[in-house]
C-alpha cells in the first residue's frame, strides 16, 4: 500500500497550506526586523507583536518550508542525555534554568493553542528516552539521577510500550507533540490579521550597525530597525563569532507509516547512534491511500 505521491514531501507541508506573501520591493523602517519565518521567527513576532511592537517577518524563500516543516514536532524538554551533562559542566541552577526554558516554551504552545483555540492535533504524552547497548544503561542511570536532582518527574525502566529490545529507559511525563504547521498556521493568521508586515522571497544578506540598524536584502532593499532578531537556523550574519566554521551537513529520514499493531502512545527517542525516534502521527489523510 502507498501512503505518499511519488516524490516524498513532508506529512506537516503536504496537509496544511500556508498563505503566500509578497517581497519586500521598497525600504521600510520598523521597530524589530525578525529574519527566517520557521517557528523561532513566526513565534518571535508573535511575542513581540503581543508587546505593541512594530515588527516585520522576512524570509529567504517560503514560510515553514525550512526545518520546522521536516521536524518530528514533539514538544519536550528531554532531547537526549542532557541533564546529567548540563550539572556536570554548568552547575545545577544553570541546568535547573534549561529545564524550566524548555517547559515555558512547552507552555507558551500550550496556551496559545487554548487562547486562539487551534485544531492542531494537540496531545500529550509520556516521553521516553531508551537504550539497548550496554555502556549506555550507566549513562541512563546518571540522567535519572539528574532527573532527581532537578525534581524532574520521570522514572527509570527496564521496557517501553513499543515491543522492541530494551536495556534501559526513562520517561518524562507530560510532554506533548501536534501538527506543526497547523500550530503555525493559526499564528501567521494572527500577524497578517494584526498587521505585522511578512515578505516572503526577501533574503537578508548583511546587517549594518549604525545608528539605526539596517538589515540589507539580495535585491538591495533596507529594513531600519531598533532590533534585530536572526532566527535563520543557519547563521546568516557573524559579526565575530566564526559560526559558519561550526557548520555540518546532516539528514535525517523520517516516515509516515500504517503500523499493523495499534501505536501504544508515548513519544520515543533512543540514546545510541543512529538516532531513532518515533511518535503517533494525527489520522493520515485519505489522500495516501
Ligand atoms: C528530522 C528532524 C526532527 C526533529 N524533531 C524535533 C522534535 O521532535 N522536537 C523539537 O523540538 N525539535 C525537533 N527538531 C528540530 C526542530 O525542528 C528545529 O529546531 C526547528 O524547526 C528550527 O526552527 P527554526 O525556526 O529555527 O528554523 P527553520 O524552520 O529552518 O526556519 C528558518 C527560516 O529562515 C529562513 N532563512 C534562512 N536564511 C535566511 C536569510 N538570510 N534571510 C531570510 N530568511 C532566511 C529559511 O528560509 C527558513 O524558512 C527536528 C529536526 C529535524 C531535522
Amino acid at each position: 500500500m502507498q501512503y505518499f505521491p511519488q516524490t516524498p514531501q513532508s506529512l506537516w507541508i503536504e496537509t496544511e497550506t500556508i498563505p503566500h506573501f509578497p517581497t519586500l520591493k521598497e525600504d521600510i523602517s520598523v521597530d524589530v526586523a525578525v529574519i527566517g519565518g520557521g517557528i523561532a521567527g513566526i513565534t518571535t513576532a508573535y511575542v513581540l507583536m503581543q508587546e505593541g511592537l512594530k515588527v516585520v517577518l522576512i524570509d529567504a524563500d517560503e514560510l515553514l518550508k525550512g526545518t520546522t516543516g521536516h521536524t518530528t514536532a514533539k514538544i519536550t524538554a528531554q532531547h537526549g542525555l542532557v541533564y546529567h551533562e548540563l550539572i556536570k559542566h554548568f552547575g545545577k541552577e544553570k541546568a535547573e534554568m534549561y529545564f524550566k526554558a524548555n517547559q515555558e516554551g512547552a507552555e507558551l504552545i500550550q496556551t496559545t493553542i487554548e487562547k486562539l483555540n487551534i485544531a492542531c492535533s494537540y496531545d500529550q504524552h509520556t516521553a521516553y528516552i531508551y537504550t539497548n547497548a550496554q555502556e549506555y544503561v550507566k549513562k541512563i542511570e546518571q540522567e535519572y539521577a539528574a532527573y532527581n536532582k532537578l525534581h524532574i518527574k520521570g522514572e527509570l525502566k527496564d521496557d517501553i510500550p513499543i515491543n522492541i529490545p530494551v536495556k534501559a529507559a526513562i520517561t518524562m511525563e507530560h510532554q506533548a507533540q501536534f501538527h506543526p504547521l497547523t500550530y503555525m498556521h493559526a499564528l501567521v493568521k494572527q500577524l497578517d490579521q494584526q498587521g505585522v508586515m511578512i515578505f516572503e522571497h526577501t533574503e537578508a544578506i548583511d546587517i549594518k550597525e549604525e545608528k539605526n540598524i539596517k538589515v540589507i536584502t539580495k535585491n538591495d532593499k533596507t529594513i531600519s530597525c531598533t532590533y534585530v532578531c536572526s532566527c535563520t537556523h543557519f547563521p546568516f550574519y557573524d559579526r565575530a563569532g566564526l559560526y559558519f566554521s561550526r557548520l555540518y551537513a546532516e539528514r535525517s529520514y523520517l516516515l509516515a507509516i500504517k503500523p499493523i499493531k495499534a501505536f501504544p502512545g508515548g513519544m520515543y527517542v533512543n540514546v545510541e547512534n543512529p538516532t531513532r525516534t518515533f511518535r503517533k502521527s494525527f489520522i493520515i489523510m485519505k489522500s495516501f491511500y
